[in-house]
């Protein structure tokens, strides 16, 4: 559990707020995200509430993180042509609002502008 205000992800995988959900195991959730820049985008994030961004899971729980993008990827397969992006905003500067690690498959059409161009 969380010592601090849960972030949205928990909520979402609280089912307090609604999402658009396309995976879930005991660890892991993927939905749409609200804001789309890709024809796919994606939202993969593990379930606990210990890790704020990639780095923290790759030195805490490397199989998790191997998890996630496995997942990603058969995603993007199965929702569009396979091929994506996957990208991990570190930090307010570089674009991270949710402090809670997660994988942004972004797959089929870019919007212009988007975080991955
Ligand atoms: P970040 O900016 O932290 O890398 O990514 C957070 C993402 O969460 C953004 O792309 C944003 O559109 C998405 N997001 C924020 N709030 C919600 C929500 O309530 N539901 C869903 N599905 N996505 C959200």
């Amino acid at each position: 559990m969380s010592l601090s205000e849960p972030t949205i992800f928990e909520r979402i995988v609280a089912r307090e707020i609604p999402a658009d959900i396309v995976f879930e195991n005991d660890r892991v959730i993927a939905f749409r995200d609200i804001a789309p820049q890709a024809s796919l985008h994606l939202l993969v994030v593990p379930k606990t509430a210990n890790y704020s961004n990639v780095a923290e899971l790759a030195a805490g729980d490397a199989a998790l993180l191997a998890e996630v993008v496995d997942i990603a990827s058969r995603l993007a397969s199965d929702h569009s042509n396979g091929q994506y992006r996957l990208v991990f905003n570190t930090g307010a500067d570089a674009g991270q609002t949710v402090f809670h690690v997660h994988a942004h498959v972004l797959s089929g059409a870019l919007e212009e502008g988007t975080l991955a161009s």
